[in-house]
């Protein structure tokens, strides 16, 4: 049986990024995705309308149907958007699947605008989820709202490890940097002139699952998943005449596992 990624997220249904995104990538690393949709959201890459939860109840009891099918090897928790559900994701993963790797990717706007994280959205990530993480993966931004720009802030609530995403930065040179108790370790790639991408937060963190669910340890995954996604952006060629966010082409994504 191939290792099955539960991924916990928004829908797009222009499929720009969240479940779909997830999905597609997992599938390309070998991966059974079983994609549970928290929250409905309404957008395309002209912008992002609005998003409605999903009845925690019918979530839990689609993600229970799946548990009790077989087991999963990793979670990823994608777009949430609500302080209520993150608390009830961290409560359900907390009682059903405490050991299981878990990778949260706190996602607090999107790049087309629309989506505003609120205070309590925070606190809910710091308090209840990232403390049963194995990776958070920030962007600067979610960074700098979440722990005050120190990644040692989000080892000290508990989460085992921090990719630190450099895409918003300056400069010629894109850094990725992970930090976990053994220390610090970073991964740096030219800067593409390639304009606004969709989906490379949703797509880096889900190939970064998928490894962990095929028995990667957590550094190669995130060697492997860095790669991948250079290589993809890398081949996207200038930015559309049009100026509006492209999606990342998924079917290019590559096929092997770390
Ligand atoms: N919508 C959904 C469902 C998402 O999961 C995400 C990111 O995870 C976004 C929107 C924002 O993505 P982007 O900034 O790539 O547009």
């Amino acid at each position: 049986m191939r290792p099955r990624l539960l991924l916990l997220g928004g829908l797009d249904p222009s499929g720009g990024a969240g479940l779909t995104v997830d999905a597609m990538v997992a599938e390309r690393l070998g991966v059974a995705a079983l994609p549970v949709c928290v929250v409905l959201t309404a957008q395309s890459r002209r912008g992002f309308a609005g998003c409605s939860p999903v009845p925690v109840a019918l979530w839990q009891a689609a993600a229970r149907l799946l548990l009790a099918d077989a087991p999963v090897q990793a979670i990823k928790v994608g777009l949430v958007g609500d302080a209520n559900v993150v608390r009830e994701i961290a409560a359900f993963v907390a009682e059903f699947v405490p050991d299981v790797p878990l990778v949260v990717d706190p996602v607090l706007g999107a790049t087309t605008g629309g989506f505003v994280a609120s205070a309590e959205l925070l606190d809910a990530y710091r308090d209840a989820l990232l403390p049963l993480a194995t990776l958070c993966t920030p962007n600067l931004p979610e960074l700098h709202a979440l722990f005050d720009g120190e990644p040692a802030k989000a080892l000290s609530l508990g989460c085992s490890a921090v990719l630190c995403k450099g895409g918003h930065g300056e400069g010629a040179q894109v850094v990725d940097a992970l930090f976990s108790a053994t220390g610090r370790q970073e991964w740096r790639r030219e800067r593409f002139d390639i304009g606004e991408v969709r989906g490379t937060g949703c797509s880096l963190a889900s190939a970064i699952a998928a490894h962990l669910a095929n028995g990667s340890p957590l550094s190669n995954a995130c060697a492997t998943a860095v790669a991948q996604l250079a290589q993809v952006l890398a081949a996207m060629g200038p930015a559309a005449a049009d100026r509006l966010p492209r999606c990342l082409p998924l079917a290019e994504w590559p096929t092997s596992a770390s």
